[in-house]
């Protein structure tokens, strides 16, 4: 007998990369293999050289087939040499953790994201908007909620894949959700919302809903979408010292410019300064602050050891490059 498995990977869209998969039959007791697929068809390599090769990474159990099918999530190598392709953005990742890994760093990512059905916000009216923002965030009943029956079957296929997935809220927005993961280290961080990311897309299509991760879906005031990162060192874990030493080294020249290039697209729109965000020229932190760029949450500060949070990551980050960049910067500065 034989299991399906789902090869799931990201491709070399700009300006923002789509999740691409597809099913192979592996034979009972064989671990998924390295495979293959048409670069040329995922902006990933000219028509007269397309193949690129998918290593397998992350194998979970597949929630929405059930029985003994898999989820595969890959990287994506370049044929011949097998060296990392240019949009790999793994691997990079995997040298910066091994490096750190005395340090062990933790994330937990806040991956907000928007329904939507026939081109507007789930739960919109037809024309014009709902009641302004107020009731939506952690609300309950029909008129402040859209979209509970996917968040609770996103949640449990998660739940099933084993991934960590610590909690969920209903967002600021109408339409608008989150889904936390954490904490892990930085390869699994991004192995696990990517992973998370394929689950909320494949079950929302089931619904004719598309789950989006625009920054900033709508224009106005209504609040945009981040991936805000939670993240500590076993250092940060003891001490409030190497906390702040952390919140400066993430504000050392250069850093925040850096930064915001790669957390993701849409900064402009989302980072203005008002709804809960800094302005994205900036750089600020403080205590319980939700309009800096860094939070030291409360209790971190009463109980002097903790984490800190980077709110700046936009909803379509690569949570890869998210967990590099910190990792680099903070433990570079805590070594
Ligand atoms: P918020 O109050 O900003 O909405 P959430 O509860 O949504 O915060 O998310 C907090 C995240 O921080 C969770 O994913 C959790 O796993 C993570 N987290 C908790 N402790 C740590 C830590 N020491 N290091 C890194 N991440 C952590
Ligand atoms: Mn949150
Ligand atoms: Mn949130
Ligand atoms: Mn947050």
């Amino acid at each position: 007998m034989s299991y399906r498995a789902e090869y799931i990977w990201i491709d070399g869209t700009e300006p923002l990369p789509y999740i691409r998969s597809k099913t192979k039959i592996v034979p009972d007791g064989e671990e998924p293999p390295i495979w293959g697929f048409d670069g040329s068809s995922t902006n990933q390599a000219p028509g007269e050289n397309s193949d690129c090769v998918l290593n397998p990474v992350f194998v979970t159990p597949d929630p929405i087939r059930g029985g003994d099918d898999k989820l595969v999530l890959c990287e994506v190598l370049l044929p011949g040499t097998m060296e990392p392709h240019p949009t790999n953005t793994r691997r990079a990742t995997v040298e910066v953790a091994e490096r750190f890994a005395d340090q062990e760093p933790w994330f937990g990512m806040e991956q907000e994201y928007t329904f939507f059905k026939e081109n507007r916000p789930l739960g919109w009216p037809v024309e014009g908007y709902p009641a302004p923002q107020g009731p939506y965030y952690c609300g309950v009943g029909a008129i402040e909620i859209a979209g509970r029956e996917i968040v609770e079957l996103h949640t449990e296929a998660c739940m099933e894949a084993g991934l960590n997935i610590s909690g969920t809220n209903a967002e600021v927005m109408l339409g608008q959700w989150e889904f936390q993961i954490g904490p892990c280290g930085p390869v699994e961080i991004g192995d696990q919302i990517w992973m998370a990311r394929y689950l909320l897309f494949r079950i929302a299509e089931e619904f004719g809903v598309d789950a989006s991760v625009a920054a900033k879906p709508i224009k106005g005031d209504w609040n945009g979408a981040g991936m805000h990162t939670n993240f500590s060192t076993n250092k940060m874990r003891e001490s409030y010292d190497a906390i702040i030493a952390a919140c400066e080294a993430l504000g050392a020249p250069g850093k925040p410019e850096e930064h915001i290039a790669g957390y993701g697209i849409g900064t402009e729109d989302r980072l203005t300064g008002l709804h809960e965000t800094a302005h994205y020229s900036e750089f600020r932190y403080g205590v319980s602050d939700r309009g800096a760029s860094i939070r030291i949450p409360w209790q971190v500060a009463q109980e002097k050891k903790g984490y800190i949070e980077d709110r700046r990551p936009n909803a379509n980050a690569d949570p890869y490059v998210v967990a590099r960049l910190i990792t680099d910067t903070v433990c570079s500065a805590l070594a």
